[in-house]
């Protein structure tokens, strides 16, 4: 088959061959639910070309994930919305959207499509419960099942070095990079898929699993009766392909000339992309795309040093190229982590020298304990950590700065630092919106020494883990506005 999908972001998950009877060619979207520069959508698009057969892209939203609530259903929801409309009307390409009502309704769903399927294809993600579920169903499926990765501009598995430092890291990016740049996914993926016939879904299978088409019509399903954690609600921020890109434009127009003033908590200059890049909303690929267009760059990395500076390597403006460091090493860090190390989430996975200062320290005693449900409540006695909780609480997001000081302080007032781990990843998955993503076992696990060095002087509880304290960043940051903006 011709596809310019680079074969190291396609991993086949079976020993099927493609079934050239098949009706049509099925993308399971799961991660990565856009419509654009999304290579798992190009692949599955040029399957469709191959065998002469229409392509079905089945998005689930099933009910059971871990952390389920109206807050991220709500986000996955209007990103489908978006997907419905974009697919609207596309010669080639049948959009079948599935909300699960209850527990367990969608269970038989996918391998009943797959069997009327000449392939499939979706979309790999490297933690939550991807990963298992993409085992469990590649030893179900009799169709042919091929995992494509659209996660960042570097393939997650173009290397086997887990890198221990974004210094180290970023050196390996100034290597690879610029070949992986030339290899960018279209920017309309499934757009030339006309004189195919339009799939349609088997009429038993549309009986048993209704579409959601209707419901995302007038803005999707009713969430008050999906068993959802309602105690999370949705936030005012919509999600989605649109909004995604609506937001793309004001951070680049309105911030990014003051993005190095980020960590201060009253300007509001972080592109607040993370909880889109998260869900697949968006691509990196069409965020450095419109980043270059601002910056009136093209790429040119002959004789640039490849040493893991932080700036000069890309040769763009210094906010530019702060925002990148961020947005390409440090995320990518993360996936390369969460695609060749399963016990990424586990506390073990903290390199040893932060183990073993934790350890020393572990029985030192604490000035405050407080209970996952003190904390849940932001009820400590320090009101800045409160504010930030809050605002956790509240948006769905925190303030860069403060979410480090946030997971500091958490190490703090729990009994041990694996407790401090286990509460970070509850407060932090089921509140935040870019939460159960591969930064979110950075940022936490950076919280407790990953990515780090040891730092002097040894003190209480922390031991050699880098220290930050409220009243420092009280001191550093304006921070008055930001903790009246979220008072109690
Ligand atoms: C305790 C703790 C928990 C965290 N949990 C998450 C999480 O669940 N999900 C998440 O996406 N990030 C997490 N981070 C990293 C960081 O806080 C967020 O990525 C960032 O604040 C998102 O805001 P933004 O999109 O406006 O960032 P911007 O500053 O605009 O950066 C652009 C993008 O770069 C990436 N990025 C930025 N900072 C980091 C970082 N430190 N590590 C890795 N990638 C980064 C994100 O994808 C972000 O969207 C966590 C950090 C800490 C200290």
């Amino acid at each position: 088959m011709h596809t310019h999908v680079p074969g190291s972001r396609v991993s086949v998950l079976n020993d099927a061959e493609v079934d050239p009877s098949g009706q049509y060619v099925l993308y399971w979207m799961t991660s990565h639910r856009r419509t654009t520069h999304n290579y798992a959508l190009q692949r599955a698009a040029d399957w469709s070309r191959h065998v002469g057969r229409g392509l079905l892209v089945l998005e689930a939203l099933r009910c059971d994930y871990e952390w389920a609530s109206e807050r991220h259903h709500r986000f996955v929801l209007d990103g489908m919305v978006d997907n419905a409309a974009a697919m609207e009307g596309r010669p080639g390409i049948t959009y079948y959207p599935y909300v699960e009502g209850s527990i367990g309704e969608g269970k038989g769903l996918l391998e009943s499509l797959a069997e009327s399927a000449a392939v499939v294809v979706t979309d790999d993600y490297p933690t939550f419960f991807v990963p298992r579920m993409l085992a469990a169903v590649s030893h179900r499926l009799e169709t042919r099942l091929e995992a494509v990765d659209s996660n960042g501009l570097v393939p997650m598995r173009s290397t086997d070095r887990v890198y221990p430092t974004a210094y180290t890291f970023r050196r390996y990016l100034q290597k690879a990079l610029p070949a992986q740049l030339e290899l960018a996914p279209l920017e309309d993926p499934a757009g030339n898929l006309a004189g195919l016939e339009q799939p349609t879904v088997p009429g038993p299978i549309l009986a048993r699993w209704p579409s959601a088409e209707a419901a995302l019509a007038s803005g999707g399903p009713d969430l008050t009766s999906l068993p959802l954690d309602h105690s999370v609600p949705s936030t005012q921020l919509r999600g989605g392909e649109r909004a995604a890109s609506e937001r793309l434009d004001g951070f680049l127009k309105q911030a990014l000339g003051r993005y190095d003033d980020r960590n201060q908590p009253d300007e509001d200059v972080a592109s607040g992309l993370s909880p889109y890049l998260h869900f697949g909303h968006i691509s990196t690929h069409a965020i450095l795309a419109r980043l270059a267009a601002h910056e009136d760059w093209t790429p040119n990395f002959e004789g640039r040093p490849t040493n893991g500076k932080r700036t000069g390597w890309w040769g763009m403006s210094s906010p530019a190229e702060a925002f990148l460091d961020q947005f390409v090493t440090w995320r990518e860090l993360g996936f390369n982590m969460a695609a060749l190390r399963s016990d990424h989430r586990e506390y073990e996975s903290l390199p040893e020298w932060a183990r073993n200062t934790l350890t020393e320290h572990a029985s030192d005693p604490r000035p405050y304990l407080y209970s996952l449900e003190q904390l849940d409540s932001a009820s400590t006695h320090d009101e800045l950590w409160n504010a930030a909780q809050r605002q956790l609480r509240r948006e769905g997001v925190i303030h860069n700065y403060l979410r480090m000081l946030w997971g500091k302080k958490i190490l703090k007032w729990t009994a041990t630092p694996r407790e401090a781990a286990r509460l970070m990843i509850e407060l932090n998955n089921r509140y935040a919106l870019d939460g159960r993503d591969p930064n979110s076992y950075s940022g936490i696990y950076w919280c407790l020494g990953r990515y780090d060095r040891p730092w002097g002087p040894e003190r209480p509880v922390f031991g050699k883990i880098r220290y930050m304290t409220s009243a420092n960043t009280a001191r550093k940051l304006r921070v008055r506005e930001y903790m009246e903006r979220f008072a109690r």
